[in-house]
């Protein structure tokens, strides 16, 4: 996914939006069920252009309770910087970039691929439930509580 900025690039306050339509190739550990849209928009602050967007699909997870399989929406709202170059960039005394939030790009172009992977890797919590309020596993007989109630708690009580 390339964004091309050259309408606004020598625009000071220029702000370009862009709508997106993605379908990443693969990501690690993430079955997308639906390409990625959304929206983005990049304004030229002068040094640096300001990208922000809203990006949404689809992922389909294993639910950390009960195993299942289920489709969990994934929202993601994107808030970087780029600059223009290596020239364009702040540099202090050891060279290093002052500011390790700002991406850069060369000729133009804004590549989005690994920026909207890594945020939709981010937007996935750790231990995704299928339901709020999934039943789970009975540990001790191994029924999927949200589909057969087992005798098994009762036993307990
Ligand atoms: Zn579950
Ligand atoms: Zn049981």
């Amino acid at each position: 996914m390339i964004v091309n900025i050259s309408e606004i690039h020598n625009i000071l306050g220029g702000i370009l939006e862009v709508p997106i339509h993605f379908n990443p190739q693969s990501i690690e550990g993430l079955e997308l069920e639906e390409p990625v849209r959304g929206w983005i928009r990049v304004e030229n602050l002068g040094s640096r252009f300001h990208l922000t967007g809203e990006l949404h699909s689809r992922a389909r997870m294993d639910c950390s309770r009960c195993a299942g399989s289920f489709v969990l929406p994934l929202s993601v709202e994107l808030d970087e910087y780029y600059a223009a170059g290596k020239d364009e960039l702040a540099h202090d005394s050891t060279g290093e970039l002052e500011d390790l939030n700002t991406f850069v790009f060369f000729s133009d172009e804004i590549d989005l691929s690994q920026t909207i992977r890594e945020n939709l890797l981010l937007a996935v919590p750790w231990t995704p439930l299928c339901h709020e309020d999934c039943r789970g596993i009975c540990p001790q007989c191994g029924a999927n509580r949200n589909e057969r109630e087992c005798a098994c708690s009762q036993e307990q009580d």
